[in-house]
């Protein structure tokens, strides 16, 4: 993973209207942002500008009248202080223009890159293992010294002369005329970008409430597998096993494959994962190890008192909750309220945000620079594939009987490791007993992946290897002069193999982070398309971890294996991506729905795309898994980067495959800079953005 703090978000244009957050009041319809300035005011500007600066300014004195216009508010100073405003900024003359944009480009590559800086520096104690954490660092560690950058630049004017005299962009513009622009136009597009939404700040307060609020909701949903009966009172999970919804309910399905009863506890686990979906489980089993809870019948009871296990910081519910009901009460669609609150409080953004009007638009124009029906294709692609049918015919060969629902998370392809991973720990933990072994053999490290010891000499100056208290993280420089962090946990006997792992993958962004901000010819550029890039970049390094210990590569067996494990991993995520999707679109249709409404549009949502694309490959109806993911509740569309993030991997690793060198092919792809993501890919591999590589690969394998 990689942390940017959330005002370099805002400054990249990547932080779709505040990205974190869930508070229900806000029933009353949004409010609207008005422009200050009559319309007969900015038609004679315009005419009075054209005939200053002389016909050929006309397009751009209208679209800069428009765009500044649109975000001036009455306290940002009467009609004709705008008015003077204008006539005082607008620059029809290119070489000035030019100028102001070169010191446009340097200012802001100085504010990210030491707000960046600062807010590292704050996070000292809190995200390093250098020594106990006192409250203060945690008040440090909230503090973000650039969350009133954007407003402070509006309130300043530097906003509106950028609005005035560049300009914004829709995602449409960018596709369509992208490919022709310079790189000085794709510079300035990400200039003005930073300003084509002002959404008041008491506005993102209450998306964050709401996203908080979903988040620790997600964060105690707690169930206690023990205390999960079948029909006869058997306990086929053992004590103290406490599996947080959906991540680890699905972790353990996929472990139980080797186990001997595994057939019974996975059947169980989809049954939760089922009631937790359409809100038929019982209120009193979440997070409660005082009650038994039978789910195929539904039915609850107190536990046996030696059956009860300790708790230690698990919040219990109230006591009149654990008793046995005969008929238990459901949770009351908690879930989508809480889902719900967070698209109330994103719609709040939506008059503040002219050119991206809703949340879906703000999410894959502005966050992804994908159109959203491109990405539903890229999902039907895979989903629609006939391979599928063909790698579920291999599973169920493998299994020795017909899928199941739950199959969908079958993992038996993922080839076992050659090595204990105690033999690697040890061998890790001796080659890198600190800090300073690792941060000492990054150059071989990098030599080893195939970059020339020049650049991975110049690369090893350029990131700093820190020990992290938590599992691990890149940091980006934002600014030239400053390094990118490498974070990664240092155990007291020195690196385990799991730390080495994270370290490789860091070192991955690291190194995409050093070529994207001192490689590119415009800093406004620095960086990838989204996310999906950043990951499939690091992914890039981790496969060859093992490698780089010098052990064996992996053979053309678990090659063709990992092809098949990815596949199907693809082709299970893009379900739910597609059912987060749906919902919102709903939300939007619907935006006085109850949270008893959103429940029943998901699971018919759920169904129905389960119907559509596994139905027939599992040849069961009507399952509604495809909604059980806790990203939904609190993220507000974050499920299609996922399988995006598959795809990107593969394109790109297939041709690196091709290239000459890892190194010189990483490097190439790296600095061209955060252009729109097929811009960027056919610069890379010379295609955009496709499933087609991962479809060849599957297709190999399955041969
Ligand atoms: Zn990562």
């Amino acid at each position: 993973m990689i942390i940017v703090l959330p005002a370099l978000l805002l400054m990249a244009g990547l932080l779709a209207g505040g990205e974190t957050t869930v508070s229900n009041e806000t029933t009353a319809p949004p409010q609207t942002a008005q422009s200050a300035i009559p319309a007969e005011l900015k038609d004679r500007l315009k005419r009075e500008l054209a005939a200053k600066y002389g016909e050929a300014q006309r397009a751009r004195i209208e679209r800069g009248i428009e765009q500044a216009a649109g975000l001036w508010r009455a306290d940002d100073g009467s009609p004709e202080a705008f008015a003077a405003f204008a006539r005082d900024n607008f620059i029809a003359d290119p070489a000035a223009l030019s100028e102001n944009f070169q010191h446009f480009q340097y200012a802001f590559e100085q504010l990210g890159g030491y707000l960046n800086e600062m807010g590292r520096e704050l996070r000292h104690w809190t995200d390093l293992d250098v020594g106990p954490l006192l409250p203060i660092d945690r008040i440090f560690a909230a503090y973000d010294p650039g969350a009133h950058l954007i407003e402070d630049l509006f309130s300043n004017k530097a906003g509106f002369i950028v609005l005035l005299n560049f300009p914004v962009t829709t995602l449409e513009e960018r596709l369509k005329e992208g490919g022709k622009w310079s790189r000085r136009q794709w510079a300035e597009a990400r200039l003005a970008q930073q300003f084509s939404k002002r959404v008041p700040a008491e506005v993102n307060q209450k998306i964050s409430t709401a996203s908080a609020e979903g988040e620790s909701y997600i964060a105690e949903y707690n169930i206690w597998m023990h205390h999960l009966v079948d029909s006869q009172g058997q306990r086929l999970f053992p004590s103290g096993l406490r599996l947080i919804s959906h991540w680890n309910l699905r972790d353990e399905l996929k472990a139980d494959y080797n186990d001997p009863k595994a057939l019974a506890k996975q059947h169980m686990i989809a049954k939760v994962m089922e009631r937790i979906v359409t809100q038929r489980i019982p209120k009193a089993v979440i997070n409660n190890p005082r009650v038994d809870w039978e789910p195929f019948a539904n039915t609850v009871r107190p536990a046996p008192k030696e059956e009860i296990e300790t708790v230690g910081q698990a919040s219990l519910p109230a006591k009149d909750e654990q008793a046995g009901m005969p008929v238990p009460q459901p949770e009351p669609d908690t879930r989508y309220a809480h889902l719900l609150a967070t698209f109330q409080a994103v719609r709040l953004a939506d008059p503040f945000s002219p050119s991206m009007p809703t949340h879906i638009a703000r999410r894959f124009e502005e966050g992804r620079e994908l159109p959203e029906a491109r990405v539903e294709q890229l999902f039907k692609d895979v989903l629609g594939s006939p391979l599928a049918g063909r790698v579920a015919a291999l599973i169920e060969q493998r299994l020795g009987r017909k899928l199941e629902p739950f199959d969908i998370w079958y993992n038996g392809f993922q080839p076992r490791g050659r090595y204990q991973e105690a033999e690697l720990d040890a061998m890790v933990a001796k080659k890198y007993p600190n800090v300073a072994a690792y941060q000492a053999d990054i150059p071989r490290l990098l030599t080893g992946l195939g970059f020339t010891p020049e650049r991975a000499k110049y690369l090893a100056a350029r990131i700093v290897v820190d020990p992290s208290r938590g599992a691990g993280h890149a940091m980006p420089a934002l600014r030239r002069g400053d390094k990118p962090h490498l974070r990664t946990r240092f155990e007291k006997g020195g690196m385990n193999y799991k730390g080495y792992n994270i370290a490789v993958h860091e070192m991955g962004h690291n190194v995409e982070q050093v070529f994207s901000l001192y490689n590119v010819d415009h800093t406004l550029l620095a960086g990838v398309p989204n996310t999906a890039f950043t990951e499939a970049l690091a992914f890039v390094f981790q496969a060859r971890d093992l490698e780089l210990l010098g052990l064996a590569k992996p053979d053309a067996e678990s090659e063709r294996l990992r092809v098949l494990n990815d596949f199907w991993m693809t082709y299970e995520i893009c379900g739910p991506a597609l059912v987060d999707m749906a919902v919102w679109h709903w939300m939007y249709d619907h935006p006085q729905a109850t949270a008893a409404q959103l429940r029943e549009a998901t699971v018919a949502i759920s169904k129905d795309i389960w119907n559509r694309y596994y139905a027939p490959v599992f040849g069961r109806r009507d399952v509604v898994l495809p909604g059980v993911y806790s990203h939904m509740v609190n993220l507000m569309m974050y499920l299609p980067d996922y399988p995006l993030g598959h795809l990107i991997a593969f394109q790109i690793e297939e041709q690196i495959k091709k290239g000459k060198s890892l190194g010189e092919e990483f490097e190439r792809m790296t600095s061209y800079g955060s252009v729109a993501p097929d811009l960027w890919m056919e610069h890379a591999t010379g295609r955009p953005v496709s499933a087609q590589p991962l479809l060849r690969a599957t297709e190999a394998a399955l041969k």
